[in-house]
């Protein structure tokens, strides 16, 4: 097991198109131990930085320590990695077991040491019965399961993770994620995952790194990215549905700060000045969950007409028109609305998050 320090790491490709920044000044320390995930869209620099730790790829600069030793220039070879990839690399024409030992193999290992760790690390994953099987007569599961033993019978300092969920189909998927979990709870090695996928990064991490256009936006612990996002494209990024969004103004007003957008005026809370803008111009955020209905005649009441209403489970995702722009409201399954019908919203003063500007001036 290993700590590890990203320090002050720049990619650039240079192609026929020009130069493409893919990580700028990424700076990251990652404990021991630690689960961390890499998020964001597509092109925001994940697997860049992934293989970049992996020594698969050279920083233009910046270095990569572990435990303290700068690695930058060693072989991947050298570096005692594992990496598990979206398309799980398997040997086709090998069994299970002879996939699993081929690293071993590879290094010489004596044939009872081989067995041992197969067997251990089979049982771990569940994958005894398969062991003489070849990887087309798997499911998709199992095959992922056997991608990441190989990984793990190397008992690597550090685990990278790319997308290696993203083949699966979406009920399989939440299955594999608990699984890894409670991998990482037996084996306790540090593990770097990357993934576009923000609910599997809420859902497994320890810390979240979220990265927009290959820029570092916020780290954090997931509620903390939640509850607090660093920007208005991490606040919506994570969650879904995506944070409501609403753009106005913001001014001061018999010493208390106020937000007014289109047919909405919210009193904000008053250590909100700090993040007033000089312009005036701000975008106020506030997640489905944190808008409630209330009488029509309650002081600061949004009057809104409901569009469309969606069950999902255990709660329902109201969908309704106010004067500038759409709001999504959730609430229990049991508050059924209908559309067209009038409500009054409120929005509870303590969830709100105020943004500089609205919008397009994204960092
Ligand atoms: P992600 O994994 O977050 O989708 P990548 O790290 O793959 O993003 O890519 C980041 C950026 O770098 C993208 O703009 C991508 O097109 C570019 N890029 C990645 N690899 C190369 C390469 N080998 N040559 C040129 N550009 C690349
Ligand atoms: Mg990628």
């Amino acid at each position: 097991m290993a700590n590890v320090r990203i320090e002050r790491l720049h990619k650039e490709f240079r192609g026929a198109g020009g130069i493409v920044h893919a990580l700028a000044d990424l700076t990251l320390d990652i404990a021991d131990g630690e689960f961390i995930s890499l998020v964001g869209p597509s092109g925001c620099g994940k697997t860049t930085a992934l293989r970049i730790i992996a020594g698969l790829e050279t920083p233009t600069s910046g270095r990569i320590l572990f435990d303290g030793r700068d690695i930058t220039r060693l072989e991947p070879r050298d570096r005692n990695i594992a990496m598990v990839f979206q398309s799980y690399a398997l040997y086709p024409h090998m069994t299970v077991r002879q996939n699993l030992e081929y690293g071993l193999r590879k290094r010489g290992a004596p044939r009872d040491e081989r067995a041992r760790k197969v067997a251990a690390i089979a049982a771990m994953l569940r994958i005894e019965p398969m062991l003489d099987r070849r990887p087309l007569q798997l499911s998709g599961g199992q095959r992922q399961r056997v991608a990441l033993g190989r990984a793990l019978i190397r008992d690597p300092e550090v685990f990278l993770l790319d997308e290696p969920l993203s083949n699966l189909d979406a009920k399989l998927r939440v299955h594999m994620r608990a699984e890894l979990a409670a991998l990482h709870q037996k084996v306790r090695t540090t593990m770097v995952y990357v993934t576009h996928d923000q609910l599997e990064a809420m859902t497994l991490s320890d810390r979240i790194v979220v990265m927009n256009h290959g820029v570092m936006q916020q780290v954090g612990r997931p509620e903390e990215i939640y509850s607090r996002p660093a920007n208005r494209f991490v606040a919506e990024f994570i969650g879904t549905p995506s944070m409501n969004m609403i753009e106005g103004q913001v001014r001061t007003e018999a010493g208390r700060p106020l937000f007014t957008g289109p047919g909405i005026t919210v009193v904000l809370p008053r250590d909100a000045p700090q993040a007033l803008p000089s312009s005036g111009r701000a975008t106020l955020g506030i997640r489905p969950e944190h808008v409630s209905l209330v009488a029509p005649d309650a002081p600061g009441a949004i009057p809104a007409r409901v569009t469309v209403s969606e069950l999902a489970g255990p709660e329902r995702f109201h969908f309704v028109a106010v004067e500038g722009g759409s709001i999504i409201v959730r609430t229990p399954a049991a508050t059924v609305l209908h559309p067209g019908e009038t409500v009054a919203l409120g929005f509870d003063p303590d969830r709100l998050h105020l943004f500089d500007g609205t919008g397009e001036d994204a960092p």
